[in-house]
C-alpha cells in the first residue's frame, strides 16, 4: 500500500473485511444461501449501522471462512490481492450449492474499479452477483453493472438514518439500474419515528423512476429497524402496519421483511 495514500489499496488489491457463507436475511433473496463478500469503507454513517468495523476504508484484518457455515476463520491483511479474494469466494462457492454472491459492505461501489476487476476474475464461474448498495454512487454502478444479476438498493430516510441523502441522488441511481435491465429492488429502513410524509416521498420517487417501463416495477421492502448503535427501539406493530398501508396506497408492490438473519442468530 502506498504510504502517502492510506485509503488506496495497491494495484490489484481491494479492501475487504470478511468473506463467508450465510443465509441471506433481507429483502428479495431472504432465505437463500449466499457467499458474502464484505468490502470495507462507506461514504455515509447511518445511525443504526451494524457494520461499524466495515466503515473505514483503511488497512486492517480480513477474516475468511474456510468451510461454508463453520466460521473456521483465517485472518489475512487487507487490502487483499484480487486473486486471493477470487480464490476465497470460489472456494466457498464450490463447496456448497449457493444461490449467489452478495457483494456488500460498507458501500461496495467506493471501490468500483477494483470490484469490476474482481468480477471479471469470477466471470468464468457464472455465479449470479447481487450488489447491496446505499444507492448513491451511480458512476460506480456504471463500472460494474454489466456483471450484476441483482441490485438491492437502499433508499435512505433522513428521519431514520440520520443522513440527509439528496432524493435526486437515489433517483438517478435507481433509474440507472432499471435502465440496464438489472433485477432491482429497493429497501427502506423504517423506525419508531418514521415520518409518513417522508415515506410517501420515497415511495413516489420509486414510482417515478419505474414509470413507463414494461418490466415489473421494483418491489419496495420496508425493513423495520433492528435496534443497534444509536437506535434503541424498533417500530411497534401498529406503526409498521400504518407505514405499510401508507406505502401500499401509493405503490402496488410493497412488502415488510425484517432482518431475519438476526432473528436466527446469523451473521
Ligand atoms: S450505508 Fe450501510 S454500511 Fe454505510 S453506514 Fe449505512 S448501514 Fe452502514
Amino acid at each position: 500500500m502506498s504510504p502517502d495514500r492510506p485509503d488506496r489499496p495497491a494495484a490489484s488489491s481491494i479492501f475487504v473485511s470478511e468473506i463467508f457463507s450465510a443465509i441471506q436475511g433481507e429483502a428479495a433473496l431472504v432465505g437463500t444461501r449466499q457467499v458474502f463478500l464484505r468490502l470495507t469503507g462507506c461514504n455515509i454513517r447511518c445511525s443504526y449501522c451494524d457494520q461499524p468495523e466495515a466503515l473505514e476504508r483503511r488497512a486492517g484484518p480480513c477474516r475468511i471462512e474456510q468451510t461454508p457455515g463453520r466460521r473456521d476463520w483465517t485472518t489475512v491483511a487487507s487490502p487483499v490481492p484480487l486473486d486471493a479474494v477470487a480464490d476465497a469466494v470460489l472456494g466457498l462457492w464450490r463447496s456448497l450449492p449457493h444461490h449467489s454472491l452478495s457483494v456488500t459492505g460498507g458501500e461496495p461501489l467506493l471501490q468500483a474499479d477494483r470490484l469490476a476487476e474482481l468480477l471479471v476474475r469470477l466471470e468464468e464461474e457464472r455465479l449470479p452477483v447481487m450488489l447491496e448498495t446505499n444507492g448513491m454512487l451511480a458512476r460506480g454502478l456504471d463500472r460494474v453493472i454489466e456483471r450484476l444479476t441483482y441490485v438491492s438498493m437502499d433508499l435512505k430516510l433522513p428521519s431514520v438514518d440520520g443522513v440527509g441523502v439528496d432524493p435526486m441522488v437515489h433517483h438517478r441511481f435507481l433509474r440507472a439500474a432499471l435502465d440496464a435491465g438489472i433485477e432491482t429492488w429497493v429497501k427502506i429502513v423504517i423506525g419508531a419515528t418514521t415520518d409518513e410524509r417522508e415515506l410517501v416521498e420515497a415511495v413516489d420517487l420509486v414510482a417515478a423512476a419505474a414509470a413507463g417501463r414494461s418490466v415489473p416495477v421494483p418491489v419496495i421492502y420496508l425493513q423495520p429497524v433492528t435496534p443497534f448503535g444509536q437506535v434503541t427501539v424498533a417500530p411497534d406493530p401498529a406503526t409498521v402496519l400504518a407505514l405499510h398501508e401508507v406505502a401500499l396506497r401509493r405503490y402496488p408492490s410493497v412488502r415488510v421483511v425484517p432482518q431475519t438473519h438476526k432473528a436466527i442468530g446469523q451473521l
